[in-house]
């Protein structure tokens, strides 16, 4: 059903007694962060959803676009983008607004670039880059190849690639980007199919967003290297990583 929310709990832990015992459910910590998992628009493999699976500390719901931005977003602490939506509608902007001006925390991934490419404040001010789906006076069309070996280096002291490895995954670059040259770059290639920049933390005031271009399939969702810094990325949005 359309609008329907779902609410994923999968911290269940591997039962000690076997296969035939239930696992237990992990109890949530009272002070989960409360993540917003926004997709629609764009197919993906359910192997994504894993990425978030497994931490008493996060309750993690997922919505599709267009109700998942509907409504008002103050329950949340962070939002996570894996949809892809060219244009958003009056009252999902004004939602979305209230919600990164009042200091929450939005974590924007792959496709997600082509978001909101109708609202120039989105991705100028708050996300820092925009996929030109298509060449625009002044810039080119980018470009997207999939199934590329990427080899990945976290860049800068930034707490979310802190602790983290080079990572060597099978991904899909994206080049012919624009960002905004003021970002702090916490991820780098020298692929020449991808935008030197793989990932970086937006210069916008008001919240904490940070935008990683990995993230296209299973080959990089069950790369232990992304999921701990998809972990990592998370947590800084939430206020939770210093
Ligand atoms: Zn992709």
């Amino acid at each position: 059903m359309a609008g329907t929310m779902k609410t994923i709990l999968l911290a269940f832990g591997m039962s000690i007694l076997g296969a035939a015992q239930p696992a237990p459910v992990k109890q949530l910590k009272p002070d989960a962060l409360r993540i917003l998992i926004v997709t629609g628009g764009h197919p993906h493999q359910t192997t994504f959803y894993s990425v978030f699976e497994g931490y008493d500390d996060w309750m993690v719901m997922t919505d599709a676009q267009p109700a998942a931005l509907a409504g008002s977003l103050q329950r949340y602490d962070v939002l996570v983008f894996y949809d892809l939506q060219e244009q958003i509608p009056e009252a999902a902007r004004k939602n979305l607004k209230e919600f990164v001006e009042s200091g929450k925390g939005v974590v924007s991934l792959h496709h997600a670039i082509v978001d909101f490419t109708d609202w120039p404040w989105w991705y100028q001010e708050v996300i820092g880059g925009k996929f030109y789906i298509k060449a625009e006076p002044g810039h080119p069309a980018s470009a997207a190849k999939g199934n590329i070996q990427m080899h990945v280096r976290p860049k800068s002291n930034h707490p979310i690639v802190r602790g983290i490895p080079d990572l060597h995954v099978l991904d899909e670059p994206y080049r012919t980007m624009w960002v905004r040259p003021d970002v702090q770059v916490i991820l780098e290639t020298d692929n020449p199919l991808a935008n030197r920049q793989v990932g970086w933390v937006s210069p916008y005031e008001k919240s904490r967003v940070v935008y990683i271009q990995l993230g296209h399939d299973r080959h990089t969702h069950l790369e232990p290297g992304y999921r701990s810094l998809i972990r990592n990325a998370v947590q800084w949005a939430g206020g939770r990583l210093k």
